[in-house]
C-alpha cells in the first residue's frame, strides 16, 4: 500500500487486508487451496504486495462446484422467492454501507481513481442488487393456447415455468472487479442459481470481501463460492467442469473462444462479453463541447481499460483539427498518480503485463506511421503508468485501429460522408458499442440503425444501468447481460402439458 495514503485507509479495509493470506470461499467455509499455494495481490500504483490469496486450481474448483450443487438442490431451492428478494436487498444495503471501504479496495487493487470507484463501480453495484432484488417474485411462466393438428378438438392445459439454469460458473476480468462480480451474481441469484465465481488473478480481493458480505446478508452456504486463481488453471477447470451448467464470461475474445471450446463437453450454456474497438463518431453539427468531453471520457475512463472504450474517434473533416488538438491538449494535462490519492485524475494500468501490452501497441502505431499528438510513453514512478495517448494520421488497417488495446490510447481520424463513416465504423471484427454526436435527430437514428453494435449512445457515452441490456454484435460476444434480458440468460424454460380430454 502506498505510504502517502496508508493513514487514510478505512479501518474496515485495514482489518480485511490483515486477513492475508486470504482463503477461498467454498460451501460457506473459508478454506486454503488444496495445494496450499497462495499468490500475491499487489497495488499497481507501486507494484508492491498488499496481501496473499489462496490460489485455487482444478481440485478447489471441483469442491466449489460440488458445494454449489448441494446448495442449489438444498437450502437455496427451499427459500421462497420473497425470501430470496430479502437476501438480495440486504446485499445491496451492505454494499452501500461498506461503499467507502469497497471503493478504496477497488482503487488499491485495480489502480482506478477513488472518484471513479465511488461514483461508478459502487453505486452501480448497489443498483444491480436492488434491481435484481425485485425480480424473484416476478419471474413467472405463461399459459399457452395450444392446438394440436393431429388431434382435432383435443384439450390441453399448457403452461411454461422458468427454472434456474443450475450451477453457473462466472469468470470475470480485472477492469471492474466488484461490479463485474455483482453484474453476474445479482441476476444469477435472482433466478435461483448457485454460482462459482472466479475473479481475475490481478484483482481477487473485492470478490472475497463481497463473499463475506453475501454470507452476512443471509445467503445460504454454498450458493456463492469464490475461487481466485489463474485463467489457465482455475478458469479452465471451471469452463470445462462437467457439472457446471452455464458459463458467463467477460474478457478477451481470444479466451472467449477457449470458453466456447471448453463448453462443448457437456453442452454448457454460454454467454460472452468480449472485446471491442468501438467507434465514437462526431459530426460537425454536434454540440462540440459535449462531444469533446465524450471523446475524452469515452477513451480515458478507467485508464482506457473498458471493453466499451471509444478507441476510434471519427470527426467530420471540417472540425477535425479543432477537436483532435483539444483532445491532445487535455490529455497532456491529466494528473496521474495512485488511484487512492483524491487529486489523481488517472491511475496506473492494472499490471505490468498490461502496461507492456499497451506500450507495445503505442510502438506499433509509431512504426506504422501514425502521428503521436500526446503521451506515447510510460508515466512517472514505479507503478504501471502509461500517459494518455492520442494518435492522428491513423489508417483504418493499422494495428492500433483494428485491435483492442485496453489502455489509454485513442486514434482520431477525419471522415467526409455518412456512408463512409458507417462502413469504416463497422470495419473491425468487433461490435460492442458505438457513440455518435449530432443535433440532427434523423441522421442520429438512421446511423444508429446502420451501426453493428450492441449498444449505441447518441450524444452521450459510457452510460450503463442495471435495467439496460449490455452485450455485443460480431466477435464482441453473445447474450445480453443486465435488465430483463439477463433473466433469460439465467433461467431455462420448461413447457408443461396437461391432458384435459
Ligand atoms: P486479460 O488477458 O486482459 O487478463 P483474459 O481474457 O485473459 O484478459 O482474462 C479474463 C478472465 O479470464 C480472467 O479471470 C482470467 O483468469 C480468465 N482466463 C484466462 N485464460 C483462461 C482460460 N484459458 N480459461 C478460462 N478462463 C481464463
Ligand atoms: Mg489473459
Amino acid at each position: 500500500m502506498t505510504t502517502t495514503t496508508a493513514s487514510e485507509i478505512h479501518s474496515d479495509l485495514q482489518a480485511f487486508l490483515r486477513k492475508s493470506p486470504h482463503k477461498l470461499l467454498i460451501g460457506g467455509q473459508w478454506l486454503p487451496a488444496a495445494s496450499g499455494k497462495t499468490f500475491e495481490a499487489y497495488d499497481p500504483a507501486t507494484g508492491e504486495a498488499i496481501a496473499r490469496v489462496a490460489e485455487a486450481a482444478a481440485e478447489d474448483v471441483d469442491r466449489a462446484v460440488k458445494a454449489a450443487r448441494a446448495a442449489l438442490d438444498g437450502p437455496w431451492a427451499k427459500m421462497s422467492p420473497a425470501e430470496r428478494e430479502r437476501v438480495l436487498h440486504r446485499a445491496a444495503d451492505l454494499i452501500e454501507k461498506h461503499a467507502e471501504e469497497l471503493a478504496q479496495l477497488e482503487s488499491l487493487n485495480n489502480g482506478k481513481t477513488i472518484r471513479e470507484a465511488k461514483s461508478g463501480d459502487l453505486p452501480l453495484s448497489v443498483a444491480l442488487f436492488r434491481y435484481y432484488g425485485g425480480w424473484p417474485t416476478k419471474i413467472h411462466g405463461e399459459t399457452v393456447p395450444v392446438s394440436v393438428p393431429y388431434y382435432p378438438g383435443a384439450k390441453f392445459l399448457h403452461y411454461t415455468v422458468r427454472e434456474p439454469v443450475g450451477v453457473v460458473g462466472a469468470i470475470i476480468p480485472w477492469n471492474f472487479p466488484l461490479l463485474m462480480a455483482v453484474e453476474r451474481l445479482a441476476p444469477a441469484l435472482a433466478c435461483g442459481n448457485a454460482v462459482v465465481l472466479k475473479p481475475a488473478e490481478q484483482t481477487p480481493l473485492s470478490a472475497l470481501r463481497l463473499g463475506e458480505l453475501l454470507l452476512e446478508a443471509g445467503l445460504p452456504e454454498g450458493v456463492v463460492n469464490v475461487v481466485p486463481g489463474f485463467g489457465e488453471t482455475a478458469g479452465a477447470a471451471l469452463a470445462a467442469h462437467p457439472d457446471v451448467d452455464k458459463i458467463t464470461f467477460t474478457g478477451s475474445t481470444e479466451v472467449g473462444r477457449k470458453i466456447i471450446q471448453a463448453s462443448a463437453g457437456n453442452i454448457k450454456k454460454v454467454s460472452l462479453e468480449l472485446g471491442g474497438k468501438s467507434p465514437n463518431i462526431v459530426f460537425a453539427d454536434a454540440d462540440l463541447e459535449a462531444a469533446a468531453k465524450g471523446m475524452f471520457m469515452g477513451i480515458f475512463y478507467n485508464q482506457g481499460q473498458t471493453c466499451s472504450a471509444g478507441s476510434r474517434v471519427f470527426v467530420e473533416r471540417s472540425k477535425f483539427e479543432e477537436l483532435v488538438h483539444a483532445l491532445a491538449e487535455r490529455a497532456k494535462t491529466v494528473r496521474q498518480g495512485p488511484g487512492l490519492d483524491p487529486r489523481t485524475q488517472m491511475g496506473p494500468l492494472v499490471s505490468e503485463e498490461q502496461k507492456r501490452r499497451v506500450l507495445g501497441y503505442i510502438e506499433a502505431g509509431k512504426k506504422e506511421g501514425a502521428k503521436l499528438l500526446a503521451g506515447g510513453e510510460s508515466g512517472a514512478g514505479k507503478g504501471y503508468f502509461v500517459k494518455p495517448t492520442v494518435f492522428s494520421e491513423v489508417k483504418d488497417g493499422m494495428k492500433i485501429a483494428q485491435e483492442e488495446i485496453f489502455g489509454p490510447v485513442v486514434s482520431v481520424m477525419p471522415f467526409d460522408s455518412v456512408d463512409e463513416v458507417v462502413s469504416r465504423a463497422n470495419g473491425t471484427p468487433y461490435g460492442l458499442v458505438a457513440g455518435l454526436w449530432t443535433k440532427d435527430i434523423k441522421k442520429a437514428h438512421q446511423l444508429s440503425q446502420r451501426i453493428k453494435a450492441g449498444v449505441v449512445w447518441i450524444n452521450c457515452y459510457q452510460f450503463v444501468d442495471a435495467a439496460a441490456p449490455w452485450g455485443g454484435y460480431k466477435q464482441s460476444g453473445y447474450g445480453r447481460e443486465k435488465g430483463q434480458y439477463a433473466v433469460d440468460l439465467y433461467t431455462q424454460l420448461k413447457s408443461v402439458w396437461v391432458d384435459l380430454n
